[in-house]
């Protein structure tokens, strides 16, 4: 292999001076050097052709055998020099103290042949001085939902770190799965992910709580530099026009997340991204029928906390912990309220855009914010599919509504029953709204298509999959990823991938850790 690499994040950055997985608090350095733990009989399991093209890989490369050595880690290309990065976090709205990478192990940054940057860092690879109790790796079934929903995020449109690969370990991993309490092996495996930057906003929060600004500054600097190079100017209004945009891109993020029905579930600081990214595929999942209360995270006992409908309140008080980080590094703190004022401005705006662009109309205004609010509530009520529901809106006649357009969203009968005239009466008054837009049927329809996905990666096909490349099929995942990476178009014969959540799949438990 000849890719260039370039490894700005440990040349630039203080490290650790011990080397070596031994669990250990690291003081005054950003990075700790670690090489990850072999694995017996590596396999790839699936890759992203994309993500392969855009680090100047072919299809030769991905087949020679080495390629699933370096990504099981069990060999280096020239270049690579392996590390885990050294952050905190706010967890369940506590301070945890140092975190890190616990079982994330960086090769190193790619210089694509269009100069884009890369890190490549691998999930699952061993133990690092921040395993703290834990083995480092991770089983078949959390690499693969890493890996689909990276990929159908990006496709989606959805700002988010990328996935290289897939690669199984031939080695048994022991979880704990979380539903019936009982330990079980399951098989291992290692995903590769991809993106110009892992630092997360808990990588300041670190060095900050430690009282060690020298470190904060440098971070920041770096931060700057290497990942906001397009930010001219100097000194305050420079820093403060970068904390603005952090929190107008993750403001950006959540809009998304809100528009095509993604839960993170564990929306920590240590899994924010400073680039507004998409980052650490843990519990997350996907709304089914739509229900602004679910979540994914079964630890989350409250449920209060990671729920779909309070991502955007969970974003905003992540970035106020981000600030509170930063304070040191600004003589003037209003400018830090402005850039969390941002956050606010800029997830309205979206909200708005999004609102229209579901709703296939050319502009909202309040009374659409109200009427996409009935919508939903009516979703919840009657049980319907997310997905389904707003793919279906787009046949609606606005001539002659009827419920026929959404039939396939409903998962309950009797509910469809009750709510159906409360129903009809909401789409007469969308059709009304519909006959008064400017934006002609056709238009209206296309608009609407490239806002409201019909293929998400569904939590019940996710199983699916696991359990087939579980059983040596890897065509399975091939297939669905084939299938989410054109997730707005209607795919004719692929109609399984769109279909609810089948009765089996009911049970609402998170399956990722
Ligand atoms: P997460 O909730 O996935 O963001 O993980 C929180 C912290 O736990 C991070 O520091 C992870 O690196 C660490 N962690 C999670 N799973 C493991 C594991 N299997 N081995 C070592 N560390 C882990
Ligand atoms: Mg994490
Ligand atoms: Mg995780």
């Amino acid at each position: 292999m000849t890719a260039r690499f370039d490894n700005r994040f440990i040349q630039e950055l203080p490290g650790d001076a011990e080397t070596g997985p031994r669990v250990r608090e690291v003081l005054g350095a950003a990075w700790s050097s670690v090489m990850p733990t072999p694995v017996r009989a590596p396999q790839l399991l699936g890759y992203s052709r994309e993500v392969a093209a855009a680090l100047g890989l072919d299809a030769g490369d991905v087949a020679d055998p080495d390629f699933a050595q370096v990504f099981a880690g069990n060999a280096l290309w020239p270049g690579m020099q392996p590390w885990a990065a050294n952050y905190g976090g706010h967890q369940f709205g506590h301070w945890a103290g140092q975190l890190g990478d616990g079982r994330a192990i960086s090769l190193g940054e790619l210089v694509g042949t269009d100069g884009a940057r890369h890190e490549l860092q691998l999930k699952g690879a061993g133990r690092t001085p921040y395993s703290r109790g834990a083995d480092g790796r991770a089983v078949l079934r959390s690499s693969l939902r890493e890996f689909i929903c990276s990929e159908a995020m990006h496709h989606l449109g959805v700002p988010t770190t990328r996935a290289l690969c897939l690669v199984g370990s031939g080695e048994a991993v022991v979880r704990d799965m979380f539903y019936d309490g009982h330990p079980k092996p399951e098989p291992g495996a290692l995903v590769c992910r991809v993106a110009p930057s892992f630092i997360r906003f808990g990588t300041f929060e670190l060095p900050a709580s430690r009282g060690d600004t020298a470190l904060l500054r440098q971070l920041a600097d770096f931060t700057l530099s290497r990942d906001f190079p397009e930010l001219t100017g100097h000194g305050a209004a420079r820093e403060a026009e970068w904390f603005g945009q952090v929190c107008e891109r993750t403001a950006d993020m959540v809009a998304h997340w809100m528009r095509v029905g993604f839960v993170h579930g564990v929306m920590n600081t240590d899994n924010l991204s400073i680039l507004g990214l998409t980052l650490d595929y843990g519990p997350y999942g996907w709304l089914e029928d739509y229900d602004p209360d679910w979540t994914p995270n079964t630890t989350d006992a409250s449920g209060r906390r990671y729920r779909f409908g309070t991502q955007p309140q969970v974003a905003y008080w992540n970035l106020g912990r981000l600030a509170q980080a930063l304070a040191p590094l600004f003589a003037d703190a209003s400018a830090l309220q402005d850039g969390l004022d941002r956050f606010v401005q800029r997830y309205r705006r979206r909200e708005r855009e999004h609102t229209a662009a579901k709703l296939g109309l050319a502009d909202s205004g309040d009374a659409d914010l109200v009427l996409m609010e009935d919508l939903r509530t009516l979703m919840q009520q009657a049980e319907m599919d997310m997905t389904l529901a707003f793919r279906g809106l787009i046949e609606l006649d606005a001539e002659a509504p009827t419920l026929q357009p959404l039939e396939a969203a409903f998962y309950d009968d009797a509910k469809r029953d009750a709510h159906s005239a409360a129903l009809a009466t909401w789409l007469q008054r969308y059709a009304a709204r519909l006959r008064e837009d400017p934006l002609p049927a056709a238009q209206r329809r296309e608009r609407m298509r490239l806002a409201n996905p019909r293929y998400v990666p569904r939590n019940w096909l996710a199983q699916e999959t696991i359990d087939r490349v579980a059983q040596g099929d890897t065509a399975a995942l091939a297939n669905w990823l084939e299938v989410l990476r054109h997730p707005y178009d209607d795919q004719p014969g692929q109609e399984a991938y769109a279909r609810h959540r089948p009765e089996w799949a009911r049970v609402r438990a998170g399956c990722s850790m």
